[in-house]
């Protein structure tokens, strides 16, 4: 919360860096930080501005995040290999303690998103493709150049790149910027020459405006409700959030990933690598080709979620070999030395091409080729996923 080692408390309208980075409106939040939009008035642009909890151990992730992002960034001169670039970093005391924050560009709406807009219908196959050509694109990066797993790879951490420039298209972006510095004053100075007021009544104004044309800066899903489709909409993407990711050679956490977008070898203890970020994408494909979740496991009576997990993954992959089954710390809880689970019994196989028309309504073609492209990087054998590189090469993408 918002106490000591908590979140910072800003305000639209609030300077950072000395003045530089003015906030404008929220754009989001995680367990760790809140983030921003921000503008900035050393280069006239707007940017994403992450501000960490002040805590030790948030200040701490926040400088990881820093060093890996500063080393995505350095390997990307041309910032088209679809990860985020980071812009700069700095300290900001607040009442709060001091936060880490970060600067980032600005980017558009998540794929959560996009996927809510389109609850339960999905978003059609060609932008589907467009989606993960771009995903695949940031993921070889991360790991066959850079040696970086994401771990966190979800769709409220892939951001649509925004097309609008609030600068240049006010209209559009339903969005004038909140600027404080003084008529004729130097950029980054620390003079501020307007009254809290008057800063005040700027930024409830422009609050006012944005809520009252319900256009989201950038925001594509916004613009696609409007709409009602996403024609004309570029779908490139970008990955973002890199607080847990880490250096193959150098993994910590034992648990990672988001429930829904984990792999088995994860909730089964037997170490992970790159190929734990292609289970994560494979079940992101499919929830912006559904927009239904691949795997919800439940806690149900008798069977922990892990185990509920486990037997999803197998009532549509097929069983899990019996050597991958029994080869995590964590394997006892779960299976008897057949490989079979030991609370739940009866698994109700339903392969992934049948949900695909049975429950989705796809063509049989359309089926064969999603699930063509799809099983082999949800294979159990981490060993046995296709790579980044590998599935760009999918004739389904292609
Ligand atoms: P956390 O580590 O706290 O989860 P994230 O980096 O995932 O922080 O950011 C939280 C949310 O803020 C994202 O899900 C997204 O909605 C928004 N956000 C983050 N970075 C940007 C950006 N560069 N442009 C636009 N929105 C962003
Ligand atoms: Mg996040």
């Amino acid at each position: 919360g918002y106490r000591k080692g908590g979140y910072h408390a800003a305000r639209p309208g609030d300077r950072f860096a000395g003045g530089r980075f003015v906030a404008q409106r929220k754009l989001g939040w995680g367990n760790f930080s809140t983030v921003w939009l921000a503008y900035d008035t050393l280069h006239s642009k707007f940017v994403a501005l992450k501000i960490q909890k002040s805590a030790r151990d948030y200040a701490h992730a926040a400088l990881h995040e820093i060093e890996l992002l500063s080393a995505l960034a350095q390997g990307d001169p041309t910032n088209s290999k679809c990860v985020v670039r980071l812009l700069d970093h700095f300290k900001h005391v607040g009442p709060n303690g001091q936060h880490v924050c970060l600067v980032t560009e600005f980017l558009g709406d998540s794929l959560l998103r996009l996927i809510r807009y389109n609850r339960n219908k999905g978003i059609g196959l060609s932008r589907v493709k467009e989606i993960c050509r771009s995903l695949l694109v940031g993921l070889d990066y991360l790991h066959s150049e850079l040696g970086i797993i994401h771990t966190d790879l979800k769709p409220e951490n892939v951001l649509l790149v925004s097309t609008i420039n609030p600068a240049k298209d006010p209209v559009r972006s339903g969005f004038t910027p909140i600027l404080d510095r003084p008529v004729g004053s130097q950029y980054g100075g620390t003079v501020i020459s307007f009254s809290e007021k008057m800063l005040k009544m700027r930024a409830r104004r422009a609050v006012a405006k944005i809520s009252q044309r319900r256009v989201s800066l950038g925001g594509f899903a916004a613009e696609v409700e409007k709409e009602r489709n996403l024609d004309g909409i570029s779908l490139k993407c970008k990955i973002v959030d890199f607080g847990n990711a880490c250096w193959g050679d150098q993994q910590l956490a034992g648990e990672i990933q988001t429930r829904q977008y984990r792999a088995p070898e994860v909730i089964i203890g037997s170490g992970y690598s790159y190929s734990a970020d292609m289970w994560s994408f494979a079940c992101i494909a499919f929830e912006l080709a559904t927009g239904d979740l691949l795997f919800a496991p439940k806690n149900c009576e008798g069977c922990s979620e892990d185990e509920d997990h486990l037997a999803l993954m197998m009532e549509t992959l097929g069983k899990m070999p019996r050597k991958i089954a029994t080869s995590g710390t964590r394997s006892k809880d779960y299976f008897d030395r057949h490989g079979d689970l030991k609370r739940i019994r009866r698994l109700k196989f339903w392969p992934l091409d049948c949900v695909l028309v049975e429950r989705y309504n796809f063509t049989e073609t359309d089926a064969q080729g999603f699930a063509d492209f799809l099983r082999p990087i949800l294979d159990f054998t981490p060993e046995d996923r296709p790579s980044a590189a590998q599935c760009l090469k999918h004739p389904w993408l292609n």
